[in-house]
């Protein structure tokens, strides 16, 4: 009887603690290297992960009742952090977004070039009801911005036009985003002036948030679409960051040390300004971008950057809804098969998508281009400043930098070429990414961190993705978690959706 009184008492007093605070399940993900996201040193241990958060990192021994998952040596980091990404648009097609967690991304950010899902509280109602396997964020698009507030008129905006755009601005900042997008070479921010980017950057400025753009030119005018980001960092005060930092410009190669010198001196001059890198020597974009003026009828523009930024036996069609037999072929290659000079058959081609755009005006991303136009000694220094982080800019669609962006960064730049550490490289996938978002509970291996981690073999760990073959997974990723949740293992997505949507913390001014 003694002893029934007693087991109903520590029933009892089990019972009463179980309804105070819920015992949770931890788990335990045990030898492994860990690479804890702030360039700290490499060191063997363990992490403890409860629900969706780390509880402790270190020499942690199994608890009771603990499930333990043996990491078998491999590297545990923090999952990476995609600060320029276009993978929202894979989101129609499958909500398991198999080209970033296959990567070890954990979280992408969006809304970049200018371009952003809109209204942006809107696109966050949705990820909510439906989420995806990964954690995301937005910037707030200029052009978007520029569709919604004046029509998206190939003019510089009005002082009422603007106004207009910057209460939109408001808006989605109020919904979570990180501040404004610019891309000032695409339409129609190619048509706004320095003091209407200004403007609005003041607005972003005013409710705490940040300015990130693919600038106005990354070519011959690449200083000067330098000084105009530094130019709105000094006069906002807030941060500033260069979107995939390049040099498209063959005559430039090599002028890295320039132009790092140029943001060194404004950072000590007090401008908060930082970037990102990709690891290609090729980009992915628009046929529009080979027109320097606005003007796509322009064959002497055009014949420049065939010339000097992208040659035609470098410039590769990706996709082309006019045509779609050209996809994979270069424009040398087209322009052989029909025995027209380059510049005459891409003014033809660009004519073509233009009146097809014109027949289907619903229709987004009518053609891309894939154009070699950078040297990798330029990447490398860019990608080994002090303050770049890793970025992919892509999608599934074409460039492989969609599927191999940071399994590249790691494989192919810290094993084998050797230009930075591993835990060098990986703080640039996740504690410095996370920094330039102004995120500070994910991006990092310490206790109360998001649990988003990623195992990956520093051996094997390589992109296979090729221009030929642009959605091959990478090798070396061993396992992902999103929020505590397991999300991709042995080159598959667990069909597991626990992303949660990304806002920026409420700066000062908000
Ligand atoms: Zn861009």
């Amino acid at each position: 009887m003694k002893r029934l009184l007693a087991l109903l008492m520590v029933t009892a007093a089990a019972l009463t603690w179980a309804a105070e605070s819920p015992p949770e399940t931890t788990a335990i993900i045990s030898n492994v290297t860990v690479v804890d996201g702030t360039g700290a040193p490499a060191r063997k241990g363990a992490v403890r992960i409860a629900g969706n958060r780390i509880v402790a990192v270190g020499d942690l021994l199994p608890e009771k009742n603990e499930i333990i998952i043996d990491g078998g040596g491999k590297v545990l980091a923090p999952g990476f952090i995609d600060t320029h990404s276009h993978h929202d648009a894979d989101i129609a097609e499958s909500r398991d977004m198999v080209a970033v967690t296959s990567q070890g991304v954990t979280t992408i950010i969006v809304g970049q070039d200018g371009k952003s899902p809109s209204p942006l509280a809107d696109f966050y109602t949705k990820i909510d009801e439906s989420p995806i396997a990964v954690n995301i964020g937005s910037y707030s698009g200029h052009n978007t911005l520029r569709e919604q507030g004046m029509n998206a008129a190939r003019r510089a905006a009005t002082d009422e036009e603007v106004a207009r755009m910057s209460q939109l601005l408001e808006e989605d900042l109020a919904a979570g985003a990180f501040g404004l997008s610019t891309g000032l070479v695409y339409e129609t921010g190619n048509f706004s002036t320095p003091a209407e980017v200004l403007a609005l950057a003041k607005v972003s400025a005013s409710h705490g948030g940040r300015y990130i753009s693919h600038i106005r030119n990354e070519g011959f005018e690449l200083m000067p679409a330098l000084q105009e980001v530094i130019e709105i960092g000094r006069q906002t005060g807030m941060p500033v960051h260069v979107s995939h930092l390049k040099i498209a410009a063959k005559r430039l190669w090599g002028t890295s040390d320039k132009v790092l010198t140029l943001l060194n001196d404004a950072r000590a001059s007090g401008v908060d300004i930082t970037a990102d890198v990709y690891p290609y020597t090729y980009w992915q974009s628009t046929m529009r971008v080979m027109f320097p003026h606005q003007d796509y009828s322009d064959r002497k523009g055009l014949a420049f950057m065939l010339m000097e930024s992208t040659p035609p036996d470098g410039l590769h069609f990706v996709k082309y809804a006019p045509d779609p037999t050209v996809v994979g072929e270069t424009l040398a290659e087209i322009a052989k098969e029909r025995g027209g000079h380059p510049v005459d058959v891409y003014l033809d081609l660009m004519k073509k998508v233009i009146d097809y755009e014109n027949a289907h005006p619903d229709e987004e991303r009518v053609e891309a281009i894939v154009g070699k136009s950078m040297h990798e000694d330029d990447i490398i220094r860019f990608m080994t400043w002090e303050h770049s982080n890793i970025c992919s800019d892509g999608m599934s669609l074409g460039h492989p930098r969609g599927h191999g962006t940071f399994p590249r960064v790691l494989g192919h730049y810290v094993r084998e070429k050797k230009v930075m550490t591993l835990e060098q490289a990986v703080h640039k996938m996740t504690g410095l990414a996370a920094k330039h978002l102004g995120i500070t509970d994910r991006g990092t291996l310490a206790p109360g961190s998001a649990a988003d981690l990623v195992l990956f073999d520093p051996e094997t760990i390589m992109d296979r993705a090729t221009l030929e073959k642009p959605t091959t997974l990478s090798s070396g990723i061993e396992k992902v978690w999103v929020n505590g949740k397991l999300v991709f293992q042995e080159r598959r997505t667990t069909g597991v959706r626990p992303g949660v949507i990304v806002r920026a913390a409420k700066g000062a001014g908000s």
